[in-house]
C-alpha cells in the first residue's frame, strides 16, 4: 500500500510526487503518456525532439517559488538563462523584453511613444517585484470554516493591492493612458494573454501587471527539452509508471484502489493532476463525481494550436518570439502567436546546426470538433503559421526539414485534456470560487493549473506549495 498515488506527471504531479518522496513518503506516480511533463513535456517525431507546449521556465531564482520547491526536492535543473525573455515582433516594430528595465524601456518607448509610458511600466515593474514578497496565504476547500479562515490569510495581500484588484485591466489601461493607439493596445493585450490566459477585459489589473512584468524576472531555457527536467526531478521515485493511464478509482474506507487497464494499485491518499473538468469520470462514487462536476462549468475551452518545425540553419535566433499580426488567425482566438527556438548549443534536443521550433497559437477547443472540416482547417493554419515564421524570421523554405502541427484533439489523445489554458483568474472567477488543492473528500487532493493557484511553472508551483502545507508534509 502506497502513502500517496499521484495521477499525472505534469508540473504539479511530478513536483508534489518528488517533494513527498524527498520527505520520506512512499509514492507512486502514474502517467498516461510515454514521456513525463504533460503540457510542459517534450517528445520525439521522425528522429527530432520538440517541446510539446511550454518552452519558458520562470520563477527559478532565489526568493521565487519554482526555486523554493526545486530546492526542497534537492533538485538542480540543467537550464540556460534567457535575456531577452521574448522578442516581440509587431509589423515593423521589434521590441526585446530585456530583464533590465532601462534597456527594455528604451526600445519600448521608441516603438510605442507615450507621455505616460515611464510611469506605467515603473508601476508594472514595482507591482511585480512587490507581489512575490507576500507569503503566508493559503487556500483550502476542506470545509466552509477552514475555507473562510484560509481566505482571511489573503487579507494583507488584498488590502495592499485592492486598488488594482477592483478594476479590469482594459479599463485601467484605458484610464491610465487616456488615449492609446490600437497597435500599442494590441501589443499589451498579446503579452497579457500568454501569461494570464484571458483577455485584459476579463482580468483585474494586478493579474495583468504580473503578466506584463514577468520578463523582469529571470527566465530560463530547459536544456534537452522539458521532459528532461521531469525525468531528473523524479529520478529518486521508485515507482514511476509511464504509459499507465488510471481509468478508474474506487474509494474504500481507509484507502483508494486505482485501476489501470492491466493492474490494480492501492494508496492511502490520492493526488489528481488531471484537470478538474476531467476528474469526475474516474469515479463511480456519487459524492466525488458531484464534487468535480460542479467545476466543469469553469472550463472556458481555451486551447492551443501547435506548429512544430526542425530547420537546418547557420543563422542565430533568440530563444522566444511573439509575432503579432493585424487580425485574428483563422480557427483561432488571437492575432498573436509564440515561437520558441532551441538553444544553438543544445545538441540534446537538435543536432548541431539544427533548431527545434515549437510555436503555439490560442484557439478554442470547440473549433476542432467537426471531423468533416478538421483536416482542412489544420492544414490551412499550419501553412499560415509556417509562412509567417519563415517570412518574419527570415528563414528559407529550403532550411525546413520537418513541419507538422497539433490541435486540441492531439492533446486530448495524448494527455487527456483539450482545455489548455488552466483555470484563469478573472473578474468573475476568483477565490473563493476556484477549486483548491484539497477537497471535501477525505484523502483526495488536486494539483495543477485548473486548481489553485494559476497556470505555468510559477502558478502551478504555488499550488504545490499550498498542497504541501495542507498535507502537513
Ligand atoms: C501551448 C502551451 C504553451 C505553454 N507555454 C508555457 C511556458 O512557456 N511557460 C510556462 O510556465 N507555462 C506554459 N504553459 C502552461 C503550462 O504548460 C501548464 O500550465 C502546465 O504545464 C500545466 O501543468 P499541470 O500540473 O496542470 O499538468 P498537465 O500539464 O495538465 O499534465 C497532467 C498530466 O496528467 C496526465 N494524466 C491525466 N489524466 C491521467 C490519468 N487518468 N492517468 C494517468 N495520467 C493522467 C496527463 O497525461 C498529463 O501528462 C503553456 C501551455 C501550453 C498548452
Amino acid at each position: 500500500m502506497k502513502d500517496f498515488a499521484v495521477v499525472g506527471s505534469g508540473i504539479g504531479g511530478s513536483s508534489i510526487a518528488a517533494l513527498l518522496d524527498a520527505k520520506g513518503y512512499n509514492v507512486a506516480l502514474f502517467e498516461k503518456a510515454s514521456s513525463l511533463g504533460g503540457c510542459s513535456s517534450s517528445f520525439s517525431h521522425k528522429g527530432y525532439t520538440y517541446n510539446t507546449g511550454a518552452t519558458t521556465l520562470a520563477g527559478y531564482e532565489d526568493g521565487y517559488i519554482v526555486k523554493e520547491i526545486f530546492d526542497a526536492i534537492g533538485f538542480v535543473p540543467e537550464v540556460i538563462k534567457t535575456d531577452p525573455s521574448i522578442v516581440v515582433i509587431q509589423n515593423s516594430k521589434i521590441t526585446p523584453r530585456y530583464r533590465d528595465f532601462e534597456r527594455f524601456f528604451e526600445t519600448l518607448n521608441a516603438n510605442y511613444p507615450h507621455a505616460k509610458n515611464r510611469e506605467f511600466w515603473e508601476l508594472v515593474y514595482g507591482l511585480n517585484k512587490e507581489f512575490y514578497k507576500y507569503s503566508g496565504h493559503y487556500y483550502t476547500n476542506a470545509n466552509i470554516f477552514a475555507k473562510v479562515k484560509s481566505l482571511i490569510s489573503f487579507l494583507p495581500l488584498s488590502l495592499r493591492f485592492q486598488k488594482y484588484l477592483r478594476v479590469d485591466a482594459y479599463s485601467f489601461i484605458d484610464d491610465y493612458f487616456g488615449a492609446i493607439d490600437e497597435e500599442y493596445l494590441q501589443f499589451l493585450e498579446a503579452q497579457i494573454l500568454i501569461v494570464a490566459q484571458a483577455p485584459a477585459k476579463e482580468i483585474n489589473f494586478l493579474t495583468a501587471a504580473l503578466s506584463l512584468g514577468y520578463t523582469f524576472n529571470e527566465n530560463h531555457y530547459a536544456v534537452g527539452g522539458f521532459s528532461q527536467i521531469f525525468e531528473d526531478m523524479t529520478k529518486n521515485i521508485k515507482d514511476v509508471y509511464k504509459k499507465s493511464e488510471i481509468v478508474k478509482i474506487a474509494k474504500h474506507e481507509e484507502y483508494f484502489e486505482l485501476h489501470t487497464k492491466k493492474k490494480i494499485f492501492r494508496a492511502k491518499k490520492i493526488i489528481l493532476n488531471s484537470t478538474v473538468y476531467e476528474s469526475a469520470k474516474l469515479f463511480s462514487d456519487i459524492k466525488i463525481k458531484n464534487y468535480y462536476k460542479k467545476y466543469e462549468k469553469l472550463d472556458n475551452h481555451q486551447s492551443s494550436f501547435m506548429l512544430y518545425m526542425t530547420i537546418k540553419s547557420s543563422k542565430e535566433f533568440h530563444h522566444h518570439y511573439q509575432i503579432i499580426e493585424k487580425s485574428l488567425f483563422p480557427h483561432a482566438i488571437s492575432q498573436a502567436f509564440f515561437v520558441s527556438f532551441s538553444d544553438v548549443s543544445d545538441t540534446k534536443i537538435a543536432p548541431k546546426g539544427h533548431y527545434s521550433i515549437t510555436a503555439s497559437l490560442h484557439t478554442d477547443s470547440r473549433f476542432w470538433e467537426n471531423s468533416q472540416t478538421y483536416k482542412a482547417q489544420k492544414k490551412e493554419l499550419e501553412g499560415i503559421l509556417q509562412n509567417t515564421i519563415l517570412q518574419k524570421l527570415d528563414i528559407n523554405e529550403s532550411e525546413v526539414l520537418e513541419c507538422f502541427s497539433a490541435t486540441s484533439k492531439t492533446f486530448e489523445h495524448y494527455i487527456n485534456r483539450m482545455q489548455l489554458g488552466g483555470n484563469a483568474i478573472t473578474m468573475k472567477n476568483f477565490l473563493p470560487f476556484l477549486p483548491a488543492n484539497d477537497t471535501s473528500i477525505k484523502n483526495l487532493y488536486n494539483v495543477g493549473d485548473t486548481v489553485y493557484a494559476a497556470q505555468g511553472w510559477p502558478g502551478v508551483m504555488l499550488g504545490v506549495k499550498n498542497l504541501q502545507r495542507l498535507l502537513g508534509a
